[in-house]
């Protein structure tokens, strides 16, 4: 199948390309499954030196890469540089200084009633990772779960989205960079290449991408038992108490609904704004919106505040879902219609929005900030959690203590307060969503767990003693099993008598073992 790429902005044919199938598919996986076995013996710190050539490629390189990101995308300079290059690089110098620790295998607590033995946790590989990718965010959707993946001492096989392929690119940072060959490989093509790299029985899926194909995907793992995370879509609210400084915050709400123009999984796409400031408020939030520079507009090319969407269809649902709204009663306070002959569409404002519109209720991937009042804070909270998405919020407030129990009331995965998708932005912190947002998380410890067969190992030596919790059963044990639990579960416990009836039963074992002749 032939898959066309163009460029967003000027809407130029860029290039076009076969997407990948069949026996190609297969070779891939061939050479993933023979590069994980020299990838699964390399130290951790082996492997944070592949990742950190990355890193140092894609500074020394980023105007290059940037500019190739902005003309699949149609982002902003500012935006390819700082959401994608540099949040990649901020990651792996995360991971340069804990991968090992987090890795490392862990000794863990052995209670008494295992007298003599250990036990430990150790992460190991899990073999191939298949990573799908999205077009919002197309070089970090791809490369930072892939890096996850290889630290944890996987083979890796991704394919971005073919919106946004970026065809060579990948290849080009990877060679450049001197990364280990094969250990990261690219597919290209479309969601049927996606379904059949699933039929190559990886041994881990990452999927970054909507809640429908996110469906599919886990149905297609579900017939080989792949474990699955799913990054899926949100539909973020941010909430606004009556105490806030309007300036800080609008500009914040402003910023977080319209970077990447709107089309980030975990950008505002609703505002509560309370009653007794949702005026002031309102007026302020336009009145910046209406100074954001638009990528067609003369100024510098990376002085452009937002964007173009990037694929045509996505701005079908956003016209449609904005006209279906304003039939119903929305007002449009500033944007809101398409550039003629272009895929910009201005920030948009809107009030008056009620629950019933597809505005409220789904997930729009576009720049558009409806406004909603509320008076209490329990009334918010219930608002905010009544959606099928559960990705990530924020509170906005100087009560501390409210902004910490309205967090904590919330049902999504990240929340942030008095700022907005900021948990992305430290790579400490574990990101994903509950609800139709999808499960399973990244980043942080869990970055490089969720790519690890977590092995549980107990171990005790090999002596003469028959364990007595093993064959025979006799009724002497069985009597006096029960006090040993009664010492063993008392508060506090009764050490002495626990020691002597453990003692018993381990004489018990020896001397009443099953004897065989010999
Ligand atoms: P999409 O689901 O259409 O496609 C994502 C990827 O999946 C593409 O590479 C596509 O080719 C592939 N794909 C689609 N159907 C498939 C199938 N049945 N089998 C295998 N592969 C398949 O999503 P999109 O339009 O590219 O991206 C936008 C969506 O991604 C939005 O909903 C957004 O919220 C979500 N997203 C979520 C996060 C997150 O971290 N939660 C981040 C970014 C984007």
């Amino acid at each position: 199948m032939k898959i066309s790429v163009v460029n967003p902005l000027t809407r130029e044919p860029l290039y076009d390309f076969e997407a990948m199938a069949g026996k190609e598919l297969s070779a891939v996986f061939e050479k993933a499954r023979k590069t994980q076995k020299l990838v699964g013996i390399m130290s951790v710190k082996q492997r944070i030196d592949e990742v950190v050539k990355i890193s140092k490629y894609l500074i020394e390189n980023y105007k290059s890469i940037s500019d190739r990101v902005v003309s699949e995308t149609g982002k902003t300079q500012f935006e390819a540089l700082s959401n994608e290059i540099f949040e990649i690089c901020d990651n792996i110098d995360y991971y340069r200084d804990h991968a090992e620790k987090i890795l490392k295998e862990k000794t863990v607590h052995t209670p008494m009633i295992l007298m003599g033995k250990k036990s430990k946790i150790r992460f190991e590989p899990m073999g191939v990772a298949l990573i799908i990718a999205p077009w919002n965010y197309p070089l970090i959707q791809c490369f930072l779960p892939s890096i996850l993946a290889f630290l944890a001492g996987n083979s890796v096989v991704f394919k971005p989205s073919e919106v946004t392929p970026l065809k060579g690119l990948y290849e080009d940072i990877l060679d450049g960079a001197g990364f280990l060959k094969d250990a990261i490989q690219i597919v290209y093509g479309g969601k049927e290449t996606g379904a059949a790299l699933i039929e190559q029985k990886p041994d881990k899926i990452h999927f970054t991408g909507s809640t429908r194909a996110g469906k599919q995907i886990m149905a297609a793992a579900a017939n080989h038992l792949i474990p699955v995370d799913l990054e899926l879509g949100g539909k973020d609210p941010a909430i606004v108490f009556e105490d806030v400084d309007i300036e800080k915050t609008a500009n914040g709400l402003v910023w977080a609904a319209f970077t990447n123009a709107g089309q980030s999984c975990t950008s505002i796409e609703r505002c509560y704004i309370h009653e007794s400031i949702y005026d002031a408020m309102t007026e302020k939030i336009v009145a910046i919106t209406k100074k954001l520079r638009l990528a067609n507009q003369d100024c510098e090319d990376c002085e452009a505040d937002v964007g173009c969407m990037t694929a045509d269809f996505q701005l079908k649902k956003v016209e449609m879902q904005l006209k279906e709204a304003i039939q119903k009663g929305a007002k449009i306070l500033c944007g809101g219609k398409t550039i003629s002959g272009t895929q910009i569409m201005p920030p948009t404002v809107v009030t008056d929005v009620t629950a019933d519109m597809e505005l409220i209720y789904e997930e729009t991937f576009g720049p558009v900030l409806p406004l909603i009042k509320f008076s209490t804070e329990d009334e918010v909270i219930d608002l905010a959690n009544d959606s099928v998405y559960g990705l990530s919020a924020s509170v906005w407030s100087k009560d501390m203590k409210r902004t910490e129990r309205v967090a904590h009331a919330l049902k999504v995965g990240n929340v942030a307060i008095n700022n907005h998708m900021l948990t992305e932005a430290n790579p400490a912190l574990p990101f994903g969503g509950i609800k139709n947002s999808g499960f399973g998380r990244y980043k942080g410890d869990f970055g490089l767990h969720t790519f690890s067969n977590v092995k549980s190992i107990i171990s005790g030596p090999n002596n003469k003693v028959i364990e007595p919790h093993w064959y025979p059963f006799t009724k002497l044990k069985f009597d006096t099993f029960p006090l040993l639990m009664k010492a063993f579960f008392a508060r506090p416990r009764k050490w002495v008598q626990f020691a002597l009836i453990g003692m018993k039963l381990d004489n018990m074992g020896n001397k009443e073992k099953i004897k065989v002749n010999d």
